[in-house]
């Protein structure tokens, strides 16, 4: 399993919307790879402090999550600006061959 697709599961493994299966290969790669046990905790912590409001204290906290959410939604946003440019390469390709 890349670290690719369990990048893309972490969220909803965290929340537990994912199935025993998928838990199970989730859970042994966490255990192998760091960069991935590092995104995870992340992952967690943040999600954890969303889900119970109560417990979130103010300030620092706040801006932990909101520089977390800004590298978050960065890594998201470079992500989608790729299989853009992919896209538009692979049409021009397309263009070309027809
Ligand atoms: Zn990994």
């Amino acid at each position: 399993m890349s670290c690719y697709l369990i990048e893309e599961l972490l969220p909803l493994y965290i929340e537990g919307d994912t199935s025993v299966e998928t838990n199970k290969i989730v859970a042994e790669h966490l255990q192998s790879c760091e960069s991935c046990r590092k995104l995870y905790l992340e992952m967690k912590e943040l999600i954890t402090l969303i889900q119970t409001p109560h417990l979130m204290p103010y300030i620092d906290e706040k801006e932990e999550k909101r520089k977390f959410e800004k590298r978050y939604y960065g890594k998201l946003i470079y992500r989608a600006s790729i299989m853009f440019g992919v896209g538009y390469v692979m049409m021009i390709i397309l263009y070309w061959l027809i």
